[in-house]
């Protein structure tokens, strides 16, 4: 007799982004003549670069030569880029080995598999608000009690609340945890932590043995002095933080797919010296994993060096550019925002104390835009939407320009 994993039970139901699509398609049946604008999902818009499309289209003529042809490549990935990726490191300071890298599909997947190389009975800390894969991967995992509908989180989470005061960076918790998600800068609150405030979560993961999950997915948004790009700028971090990234952001590669995790061979937890958590990492990507396309590999590597960094890096002042139209618009309407100068995205309170998923609806129905709603990342977030700065430069413009004219706040 099969049974399902009972876990999956226990995940809330409504997963924020099919919500927002059902809301969105009821509206558009109700208004078949007018255009939808969506600032919502953290989804790129803008053309690859022309060096990472390169490197990719050379591989593929590579692929159709049995000379130059290759399968299966290593489950951590190609040697090349993980060597790429050290020199990549250095810009920030941050001196890693390539076999503590391990190249991916993307920092998702990775950020949703990792907790299986940690203990049923670990206590997770996340932010609230937060990226929903940490959460749900960890109810899964079976580290959770039930959903409680009255606070809308789990039991058997510890959240680490943001708030306005606190410009949505979080604090150690008091009591004790042992495995802590972080995103850094962060989706959805477009905050970023600085180097003092995440050595706080450094110290405390040193003095409780706990581990750090740091996805770092937004590191090339940071624009200004004093953020970390990586948490192993901070002294410590190699012993007690993995940190999952992404080319998704930076590179244009949602589509295309290629990450990264770090686990340093430094890293240790409670029955774990230095050196096992690596290895347990590597056992799990080479058991369950056949690696990242190379054709994805070869593009990555292209956008880590020269003209295939600037182009990236130029993607990445583009949606900055975004940004700052949306902030400056928004901040016109007297609205209070946060985030979009080191972050893509703009965390918006809502006027007036509006339910977030009322406001929603109000921008839907007078605006035609689509944003997403900050209770969806948490309670934290109930009056706070998120607007997302990927899109058309014009068709940014005309979004915002809708909500300044229509809005009617
Ligand atoms: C977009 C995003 C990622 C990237 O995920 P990929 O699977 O690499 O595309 C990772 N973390 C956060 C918080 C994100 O918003």
């Amino acid at each position: 007799m099969a049974t399902i994993n009972a876990n999956f039970n226990k995940l809330a139901s409504g997963y924020l982004f099919p919500e927002i699509a059902r809301r969105t398609a009821l509206w558009q049946k109700r208004n078949p003549t007018l255009n939808v604008m969506r600032l919502g999902i953290g989804n790129t818009t803008e053309a690859l670069p022309q060096a990472v499309r390169a490197a990719m289209k050379e591989k593929i003529d590579k692929l159709g030569d049995r000379r130059t042809y290759t399968g299966y490549g290593d489950e951590q990935g190609d040697t090349y880029l993980r060597e790429a990726m050290v020199e990549y490191y250095k810009r920030w300071g941050v001196t890693l080995e390539s076999t503590e890298f391990f190249i991916s599909d993307g920092a998702k997947s990775d950020a949703a598999n990792i907790q299986q190389i940690f203990g049923e009975e670990n206590i997770v800390a996340v932010q609230d608000p937060a990226y929903p894969v940490y959460v749900d991967s960890n109810v899964v995992g079976g580290r959770s009690g039930f959903y409680n509908t009255e606070r809308g989180q789990y039991d058997g989470f510890v959240y680490l609340t943001t708030s306005e005061e606190g410009n949505f960076i979080p604090t150690p918790p008091n009591e004790k945890v042992d495995l802590i998600y972080l995103c850094n800068p962060n989706n959805p609150t477009g905050a970023v932590a600085n180097h003092r405030e995440v050595k706080a979560f450094v110290d405390y993961a040193i003095a409780n043995k706990a581990v750090i999950i740091y996805d770092s997915a937004y590191s090339e948004y940071i624009t200004e002095e004093g953020y970390p790009r990586s948490i192993y700028e901070v002294e410590g971090a190699k012993e007690c933080a993995i940190e999952i990234s992404s080319f998704s952001k930076f590179s244009g590669f949602t589509g295309v797919r290629l990450g990264w995790t770090i686990v340093p061979h430094q890293l240790v937890c409670e029955n774990a010296e230095a050196g096992i958590l690596n290895g347990l990492w590597n056992r799990r990507q080479c058991t369950f994993f056949n690696g990242a396309s190379n054709i994805s590999q070869s593009g990555g590597y292209a956008a880590l060096f020269n003209e295939g960094y600037e182009e990236s890096r130029a993607l990445v002042e583009y949606y900055l550019g975004n940004a700052k139209i949306i902030r400056d618009g928004l901040t016109s309407l007297g609205l209070t925002v946060y985030g979009g100068t080191n972050s893509p995205y703009i965390w918006a309170k809502t006027p007036g104390g509006m339910d977030s998923w009322e406001f929603f609806d109000l921008l839907l129905e007078r605006c035609h835009v689509v944003v997403t709603p900050g209770g969806g990342f948490g309670p934290a977030g109930k009056n706070f939407v998120r607007f997302s700065s990927y899109g058309h430069r014009e068709d940014i413009e005309r979004a915002i320009e809708s909500v300044k004219e229509h809005a009617g706040i």
